[in-house]
């Protein structure tokens, strides 16, 4: 997908969260291998050494990482982004976020002035942020004219997030869905396992389907390597309008499952 900095981003791609760092180079390796183009990981899974090993004969494989909490302010970034390079083994990043906006620290600006030097230097291609809301989103762009590239937030069937993407869209910035699949728990949804025996697919590739047929980026997290050969097989059918009408239902304004960006406190 193309990016609003002229750069591109593969639409689907790896999520690392929680993969053991021990075992992390094996399971991106082998993502790598099944035709994975991007993993997504963070400074705060401890697992950005693994990342780098993994993909070691994969340079064209797109790496995320993300700034921890710990690190916001223009220094500490910057710092911050040097250890993950580092680990990661690679030159150039492909794409930095700042994983929070952790308001109370009243640091994200500064922290955002830090990846616009990032991106200057052309250490690292593109930049975005996570878990931002609209007012967050508004002040960094006020405040420095930079835009995101994008922004990863919570997204799944159960918790659609309607209102931020029309803002994203408006200001021509993409969306990221994390926890794609809901952590697996909404899977056993009749109504998702209705459409997949429609289309002789399993409930989550229906999901991951359904987010990039909705023009969304989408990180889905396996360690399993069945799992991750099945999250990767999913160009062979289409949703239809009744399923996407379908899907649309299952929407719920309490269907949340991770910490609210507004009071979350790290
Ligand atoms: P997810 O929605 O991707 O669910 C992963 C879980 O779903 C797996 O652990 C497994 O239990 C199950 N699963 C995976 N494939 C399956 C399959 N084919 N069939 C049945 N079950 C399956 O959840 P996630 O890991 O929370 O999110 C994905 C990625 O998003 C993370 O790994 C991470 O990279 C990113 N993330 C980012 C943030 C953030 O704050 N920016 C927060 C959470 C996650």
């Amino acid at each position: 997908m193309k990016l609003n900095d002229g750069h591109r981003i593969p639409q689907l791609g790896l999520g690392v969260y929680q993969t053991p760092a021990d075992e992390t180079a094996e399971i991106v390796r082998y993502a790598a291998k099944a035709g994975y183009q991007s993993v997504d990981t963070a400074t705060i899974y401890r697992n950005e050494a693994g990342v780098g090993e993994g993909l070691a004969d994969y340079p064209d494989v797109y790496v995320t990482t993300k700034l921890w909490n710990d690190d916001q302010g223009y220094d500490a970034a910057l710092r911050a982004f040097d250890k993950s390079i580092k680990l990661l083994k690679r030159e150039t990043l492909d794409l930095y976020l700042i994983h929070w906006p952790a308001p109370k620290k009243g640091l994200y600006v500064e922290s955002w002035k830090a990846l616009i030097r990032l991106k200057k230097e052309g250490r690292v291609r593109s930049i975005g942020v996570s878990n931002f809301t609209e007012e967050n989103l508004t002040r960094i762009i006020d405040e420095t004219g930079e835009k995101p590239v994008l922004n990863q937030v919570e997204l799944h069937p159960s918790f659609q997030q309607k209102p931020l993407r029309a803002f994203h869209e408006k200001h021509d910035i993409r969306t990221e869905s994390w926890s794609p699949l809901g952590q697996g728990g909404g899977l056993s949804d009749p109504i998702l396992m209705e459409i997949a025996r429609k289309h002789g697919k399993s409930a989550a590739q229906v999901v991951i389907r359904w987010h990039l047929q909705s023009g969304l980026i989408v990180i889905p997290k396996s360690a399993t390597p069945k799992r991750i050969d099945e999250n990767i097989d999913v160009y062979d059918f289409n949703l239809d309008d009744e399923d996407i009408a379908k899907i649309a239902g299952l929407d719920r304004a309490d269907g949340r499952l991770g910490p609210n960006p507004d009071t979350a406190d790290f």
